[in-house]
């Protein structure tokens, strides 16, 4: 065989060296092989541990038969039952490849170089890749102790050239909310020429009372809320995420979308799982909140500081070098955690909750390693 030719380095943009790396995991097949019978409990990325809702699964395969046609473009079937359940106008809607595809097309809609993207830190690191792929200055403010966005120091960060001020809530890797009081007193306080926008991955699994951008568009406030079908609808696989935002949005990311974004299978799937939420939701999210609780109280009876979470996964503190060991100790064991030195947060670990078996396994790993390390 021939040597493969190299890309030629200088044709490269190099401003791209700065973007930070998204990190994947280890393929589970690798490790499966590594570990031979030991069973794999994977909690590294917030996914549902759930399958997609009946009505889901019965339409992706119902959708395999059209599948030599291209998508509907304006998935205005989704839109459209997006429009109904939230109240909002299906032209404020933009769906795409999940939110993480979102994110980056509104910096590359929205931001010039020079432009600002402030945002809470440690947090979702697409907005900063977003950003700094713009050539746009990414800054970060520091969270709250209790790892939520502290809203005040955001607003007062707020500069001339600031253009997006995200807010992720709850927030990844750490799990604290903002409350909805704070988050209306925030969005009253900013300047107009920045556009506010909610990162609501987490919005299911937020506790009664807890905020929701979808009324704040509702009461006519001009912010964008970004939301997804990966965590609590269990798509991960999918990938559909949507935004809602103020008119106009729709047409200011018109030039940088790509046409057929969302799969026609992706499309149908999230139709029918809107459609069953209503039966299947409250108890998922339920079970998901008590799970949470009861791995959280478990750490805690082993000794660890778990941060107060409204999402379906906690952030526990423990050093670096102790994070390292932990996740070594626990991957060996068959469970996956997620170390979050690539979200900003270098001492840490995200583990997501999943089922009550799960919950068990991770707790009695956890209880080993922290032995094998005292
Ligand atoms: C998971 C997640 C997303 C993106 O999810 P997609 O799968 O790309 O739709 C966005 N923001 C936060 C905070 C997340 O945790």
């Amino acid at each position: 065989m021939p040597h493969a030719p190299r890309l030629p380095p200088h044709l490269v943009r190099r401003d791209l060296a700065a973007v930070p790396p998204y990190v994947p995991g280890r393929p589970l097949s690798d490790l499966q092989r590594e570990l031979g019978d030991v069973p794999i409990t994977k909690l590294a990325s917030n996914e549902g541990p759930y399958p997609p809702f009946p009505a889901a699964l019965e339409a992706i395969t119902a959708a395999g038969h059209d599948q030599n046609l291209y998508p509907d473009p304006g998935a205005w079937a989704l839109r459209d039952a997006l429009a109904a359940r939230h109240g909002v106008d299906p032209g404020r809607i933009v769906v795409g490849n999940g939110m993480d595809s979102l994110i980056k097309l509104l910096c590359m809609a929205l931001l010039e170089p020079g432009d600002e993207l402030l945002m809470g830190w440690p947090s979702f690191v697409s907005y900063r890749q977003g950003a700094t792929i713009q050539g746009a200055v990414f800054s970060p403010v520091p969270l709250r102790a209790d790892g939520a966005y502290d809203l005040p120091a955001l607003a007062a960060a707020v500069g001339p050239r600031t253009k997006i001020v995200a807010v992720v809530s709850p927030n990844n890797p750490t799990g604290g909310a903002v409350g909805p009081d704070e988050l209306e007193a925030f969005l009253d306080s900013l300047p107009g020429h920045v556009l506010p926008v909610l990162d609501e991955a987490y919005a299911e699994y937020l506790p009664e009372g807890g905020h929701d951008g979808m009324a704040l568009l509702r009461d006519g406030r001009g912010l964008v809320v970004m939301r997804t079908f990966s965590k609590a609808y269990g798509l991960a696989g999918l990938r559909v995420g949507w935004m809602a935002g103020p008119e106009g949005l729709p047409e200011a990311m018109s030039p940088v979308r790509n046409v057929f974004d969302v799969n026609a299978v992706a499309q149908a799937a999230a139709v029918a799982s809107l459609a069953d939420a209503p039966a299947h939701m409250p108890a998922r999210m339920e079970e998901a909140r008590a799970e949470r609780e009861r791995m959280a109280e478990g750490l805690r009876a082993l000794g660890l500081d778990p941060l107060p979470s409204s999402a379906n996964f906690v952030f526990v503190e423990v050093g670096p070098e102790r994070a390292a060991a932990i996740d070594r100790g626990l991957t060996a064991r068959g469970v996956i955690v997620r170390p979050t030195g690539g979200f900003g947060a270098p001492g840490g670990l995200r583990i997501t909750a999943g089922t009550p078996a799960q919950t068990d396994r991770l707790l009695a790993a956890m209880a080993e390693v922290l032995e094998d390390l005292a």
